[in-house]
């Protein structure tokens, strides 16, 4: 099989690195792809995977390309082209593609509709409104004594949620979204929802029309400073499984929110073929979904995908043919860690083009797999080339042992400005 990734992270380069592992494929591009990515070979024919410069929302291009080169199957990596149709494109020109369309991207693409979604089919879900109403706005932060979680409606790369316990918290997220349009057309409206206390937990199901498949759990680490201080990020680390459920409550969990997810997307004539992502809250009354996604979790997928014991691309094949109820998904028993090392600066303004050294060194040491996000190759030199650079991560037999891991491989590596939390998976000891 030939199959074209999409995207140019460190949840495309997990991809890559597990898709590369099956038997079935032949020939791999990634568009655009990263200078870790361009290192993969496949296991079938240790061929490189090509990476091609064609922006991951350039959609014309993308078909274009996967056209030509007669592409069996493209995989969709970030969001963005998700909610740009790049399924119902890629489908009405008979090309096979995974990923759910654009009304079944509307879970990430649309806080709005998930949220009335949620309410429609009884999904546990924090009190929420939506509304344009700068005014109505207020008075719903001030009926909850302002302790809110206020949303802009639309993709605002990952910056679209303002934590609120104040009057002037609540009063100025309001104001920034409605009035000032900070994120532009994705503040057109908010959801305004109820601030929840508890532990938060990455959902993952794979999902084909009909059949969903739980995955095991797993956990990202929002902000920047260890301890969940600091400004908010597209995510430090992850880990799974995360030590707050055993099998039996995620199972139950799991229950709780698909089963009438399934229903409603019956319902609603919604067709989504991929991965759906609930962000939870395990509050002391219950999980309550805070958001819904519809792609990989990153830097999730770089611990979920060297957990994977099954082929990834027959999960694609069965989730892009709707036969994922006879697929059985297997999982490592071990634990994997991904610790995020980022540019000075980030998540603000940040300087490209440090030279990154002991990539070969940190790659050498037993279960570890450094993933790149944002790198590029300058000459003979791997570079920095975006805010979160690299994605190290350890699996081995338990959480403790895989931090450890984990840790020992960033340890090995430098650039300048390079910062990383020290906290990943620590939470549990
Ligand atoms: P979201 O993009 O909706 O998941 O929100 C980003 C982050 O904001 C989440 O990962 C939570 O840490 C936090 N958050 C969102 N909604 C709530 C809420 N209702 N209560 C508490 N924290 C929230």
């Amino acid at each position: 099989m030939k199959l074209l990734v999409i995207g140019s992270g460190g949840r495309e380069h997990a991809l890559v690195w597990k898709l590369a592992q099956s038997p079935h494929v032949t020939q791999m591009w990634c568009a655009p792809g990263n200078a870790g990515i361009a290192e993969e070979r496949l296991a079938k024919n240790q061929s490189l995977v090509e990476c091609v410069n064609i922006g991951a929302e350039d959609l014309p291009t993308l078909l274009a390309f996967a056209r030509e080169k007669q592409a069996d199957l493209t995989v969709v990596g970030p969001d963005n082209p998700l909610a740009l149709g790049i399924v119902d494109l890629f489908q009405e020109n008979g090309l096979r593609i995974w990923g759910p369309n654009r009304k079944a991207a509307q879970f990430e693409a649309s806080k709005a509709f998930s949220q009335v979604f949620m309410d429609r089919y009884g999904i546990p879900t924090a009190r929420a409104w939506v509304t344009n109403y700068p005014n109505s706005a207020i008075d719903i932060a001030a009926s909850l004594g302002w302790r809110c979680a206020v949303k802009a409606d639309g993709l605002a790369l990952g910056k679209g949620v303002l934590i609120c316990r104040t009057d002037a918290e609540a009063t100025a997220a309001i104001n920034d979204i409605l009035v000032k349009k900070t994120f532009g057309a994705a503040g057109a409206r908010i959801v305004i929802q109820e601030l929840l206390d508890g532990v938060e937990i990455s959902l993952h199901a794979l999902c084909d029309g009909k059949t969903a498949k739980l995955f095991p759990a797993a956990q990202d680490h929002k902000r920047v400073l260890d301890g969940e201080q600091g400004l908010n990020t597209g995510g430090m680390g992850a880990c799974s499984p995360p030590p707050f459920l055993n099998d039996a409550e995620l199972t139950k969990v799991g229950n709780q929110i698909l089963g009438p997810w399934l229903r409603g997307c019956a319902a609603e004539g919604i067709d989504f073929h991929g991965i759906l992502y609930p962000g939870v809250m395990l509050t002391k009354d219950g999980p309550k979904v805070l958001e819904f996604n519809a792609r990989f979790g990153d830097p999730e997928a770089q611990a979920y995908l060297t957990r994977l014991e099954s082929d990834l691309v027959e999960m694609l094949e069965a989730c892009v043919n709707g036969t994922l109820d006879n697929l059985e998904l297997k999982w490592s028993a071990m634990a994997s860690v991904c610790v995020v090392m980022a540019s000075g600066g980030y998540p603000g303004s940040y300087a490209k083009g440090k030279v990154i050294a002991g990539l070969h060194a940190a790659n050498a040491l037993p279960n570890t797999k450094v993933f790149h996000a944002g790198s590029a190759r300058a000459g003979d030199q791997v570079v920095t080339n975006g805010g979160r650079v690299l994605g190290v991560t350890a699996w081995a037999k338990d959480l403790r042992a895989a931090r450890s891991a984990a840790y020992v491989a960033v340890e090995r590596i430098h650039f300048d400005g390079a910062h990383f939390r020290r906290d990943i998976a620590a939470k549990a000891f």
